[in-house]
């Protein structure tokens, strides 16, 4: 097979889990930076160690020493997210991918100078290999692909209900943040084997979210 699992995934979901447990319970509602331990608001920052691609929670103080910074352990993850309007891929350009669901996300890693897909699946995210080929062809139909950042941002792909013919396939460059929560929302809510109706609604959930917050920006070369 193709796949391996990702062997720093549980570390670094170890964080992401904890992130949104505390998000859910109102009445304990501190977190704190994981840099210098100062209180969090809500809505702080995050910054990926690149070596390890664990998520850290931090403050702004902290999170703005890396804005930026080359040649760092860590890079503060991108805050805004594009939906890709007139996004190119054909059926066989996705199957191509080698990707087994119909959801994945891929991004550039600086520390292993390389593309990296990866897929939610009940246990976690799994790496898939990529093809180069595949890839590099769908970059050069959808030049907007060249200008996602290295770490920080990633291709997050819906095919779900394209699949089963209900919706259009749906293309974000989204935060990495954002794929670890799915990801995170995925394994924490399936049953059984085919995920269960919570999963399901929660995965909705979370594209009506990213959605609404996305700005819509043309993907394609022919747009
Ligand atoms: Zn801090
Ligand atoms: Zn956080």
């Amino acid at each position: 097979m193709n796949e391996e699992p990702t062997v720093s995934f549980d570390q670094a979901f170890g964080a992401l889990r904890q992130f949104t447990r505390t998000r859910r319970s109102t009445s304990r509602a501190t977190e704190f930076c994981e840099l210098c331990s100062a209180g969090l608001i809500h809505d702080h920052a995050h910054l990926i160690e690149l070596a390890s691609r664990q998520i850290l929670c931090a403050c702004d103080a902290c999170a703005m020493l890396f804005d930026g910074m080359e040649r760092s352990k860590y890079k503060r993850v991108a805050r805004s997210a594009q939906y890709l309007v007139n996004f190119v891929m054909t059926d066989g350009q996705w199957e191509s991918l080698l990707i087994p669901i119909n959801m994945a996300y891929f991004f550039r890693s600086s520390a292993e100078n390389r593309m990296i897909a990866l897929y939610p699946s009940p246990a976690g995210a799994v790496e898939s290999l990529l093809p180069l080929e595949a890839w590099n062809e769908i970059a050069d139909d959808n030049p907007v692909l060249h200008a996602m950042r290295p770490d920080i941002e990633a291709l997050l792909v819906n095919r779900v209900g394209h699949a089963y013919g209900m919706t259009r396939a749906e293309y974000y460059i989204a935060p990495i943040d954002e794929c670890y929560k799915l990801v995170g929302l995925i394994r924490a809510n399936w049953r059984g084997l085919s995920g269960g109706a919570e999963v399901w609604a929660e995965i909705g959930r979370f594209f009506t979210e990213l959605r609404s917050k996305a700005e819509p920006v043309s993907g394609g070369l022919y747009a």
